[in-house]
């Protein structure tokens, strides 16, 4: 495959020609011991293949938010490529996101925009980026980090020096890459950006850990182990995220992957791979998609939150008002975060609008833990609510009767009452939402290193904040 510009590339797709790409280009999933020959139609993935085809068909639904003209073809393509050189432009693109995360509720981490912002921070150093993926409106996974082995010792102290995957062999056509990387989430798509490792030691022992490159996930030894599915197959009713957001997490394995130069964007340079997400700006890019994701989430718990209150007669509790009060100060957070950085962001060295990035820091912090506790809330809500819940077979046997009179609630009978319940047991007990907490914790990163780079990269703020206190030590002595 070409890295330079195609231009037999049809620009924006529609879903029928994501899921033709799909079948045609099969990602190498494996799934319980098997490799899966047919995303689209398998029993654990198709449900999220649906929804992901169902974003491209959206786009062109709402054509004059989500696409405008390519600078190179003319073609309409995703405007999450955009890269903006204006204010105006930059809250385009914030709109354009807006409209996939109100589609899937903030569900579903990784529509395919979270990567595609990610691509075009980095777009500045790699013709590739660019132009390829625009016009071929591709949709891609990534990965980061190394196998969870020995986090005590680096990457080459391993007890296996290829268990984190390394360049194994350079040629004059490419490089050939052997070991692991986890995780990645979406591998139903196209290609895998992997993305330059973080915090390898400028010493020769670590360079052969230092790369980053993208390939199609049909590349062979290519392989991604995937984790047990959280759509168990049942209908919308019985499991009404689990069957429409399972975007799957995987392994990535690489026995002996080869990798042709032009696909090659970082190689050997420690130090660049180490900066390469933060002075690209790709970082702040993919923490403006989150914060829109972010934002979709809080309204959708929020309104989740009030139906239960609603349903059961349970608003004249104080708690339950606090409880509410949080979830919206949640909400109106994340937007005053949004609204900084669009309103703060300035041109970078590359000329490309960017966000602010101390509120996106500031809400990339403190989504992972707000979102557990978001989730408490309506566990505290719901209470037996949450268990207490017939299945749609149920609704048809012969204790129809009894369930219809049983599951009514105060303000809506046992058929609104059910599917509201089976949503926010999805949303806050099933193995789909267990898997949202975790997604939020960690996603981004370690919370814990993430706090230790917040503290050493806004510095310069923190010292400000001490001059104002050391200065009024000092009126006071005097
Ligand atoms: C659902 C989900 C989806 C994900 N999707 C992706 C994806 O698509 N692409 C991708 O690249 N990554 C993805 N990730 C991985 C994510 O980047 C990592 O989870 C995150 O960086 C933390 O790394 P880790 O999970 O290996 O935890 P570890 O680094 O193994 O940490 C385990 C524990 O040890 C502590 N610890 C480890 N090292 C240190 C240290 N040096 N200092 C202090 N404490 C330490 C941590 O705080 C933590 O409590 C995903 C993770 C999850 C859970």
């Amino acid at each position: 495959m070409s890295a330079s510009p195609d231009s037999s590339a049809a620009g924006a797709r529609r879903g029928s020609d994501v899921l033709q790409r799909l079948r045609e280009h099969p990602p190498a999933l494996w799934y319980r011991g098997e490799q899966v020959r047919d995303v689209t139609s398998h029993p654990a993935l198709r449900g999220g293949v649906a929804t992901l085809a169902s974003l491209y068909d959206l786009q062109w639904q709402q054509r004059d938010v989500m696409l405008y003209a390519s600078p190179s073809s003319g073609k309409p393509v995703a405007r999450a490529f955009l890269m903006a050189r204006t204010s105006e432009e930059l809250r385009s693109i914030t709109r354009a996101m807006q409209v996939w995360e109100d589609h899937t509720h903030g569900m579903m981490g990784r529509v395919p925009d979270y990567i595609s912002r990610a691509m075009t921070g980095y777009a500045a150093g790699a013709a590739y980026l660019d132009e390829y993926l625009r016009e071929n409106d591709l949709c891609l996974t990534h990965t980061l980090i190394a196998p969870q082995a020995n986090r005590a010792v680096s990457l080459a102290q391993q007890a296996d020096p290829y268990l984190a995957a390394r360049v194994k062999e350079e040629t004059d056509a490419g490089i050939v890459i052997r070991g692991c990387r986890m995780l990645a989430t979406l591998p139903i798509c196209d290609e895998i950006m992997v993305f330059p490792s973080t915090l390898l030691r400028a010493v020769e022992e670590d360079a052969p850990y230092a790369f980053g490159f993208a390939i199609p996930n049909d590349t062979p030894g290519l392989r991604f182990l995937c984790r047990e599915s959280l759509d168990y197959g049942r209908s919308h009713f019985d499991h009404p995220l689990g069957s429409r957001f399972e975007e799957m997490d995987a392994v990535v394995v690489f026995d002996d992957v080869f990798v042709p130069w032009e696909r090659v964007f970082l190689y050997r340079d420690v130090t660049r791979c180490n900066q390469a997400y933060v002075r690209t700006g790709a970082i702040v890019h993919m923490t403006h998609q989150v914060v829109v994701k972010n934002i979709a989430k809080c309204e959708f718990i929020l309104g989740l939150a009030h139906l239960l209150v609603n349903a059961i007669g349970a608003e004249v509790f104080q708690h339950i008002q606090e409880k509410l009060a949080e979830l919206w100060v949640n909400l109106e957070t994340m937007r005053a975060f949004l609204r900084t950085a669009e309103a703060d962001a300035a041109r970078d060295e590359w000329g490309i609008m960017r966000p602010a990035w101390s509120p996106l820091d500031a809400a990339r912090n403190l989504f992972p833990r707000l979102y557990p506790r978001m989730v408490e809330i309506i566990q505290q809500i719901g209470a037996s609510g949450l268990v207490a819940m017939p299945t749609e077979a149920d609704l048809k046997g012969p204790l129809a009767e009894d369930i219809r009179k049983y599951y009514q609630a105060a303000r809506v009978d046992a058929l609104e009452r059910i599917p509201l319940f089976r949503l926010a047991w999805d949303a806050a007990l099933s193995g789909f939402a267990t898997r949202q907490v975790l997604y939020e914790r960690f996603f981004f990163g370690d919370p814990v290193r993430m706090a230790g780079a917040l503290v050493s990269g806004h510095q310069a703020e923190i010292q400000q904040c001490a001059e104002k206190v050391r200065a009024f030590i000092k009126q006071a002595q005097e």
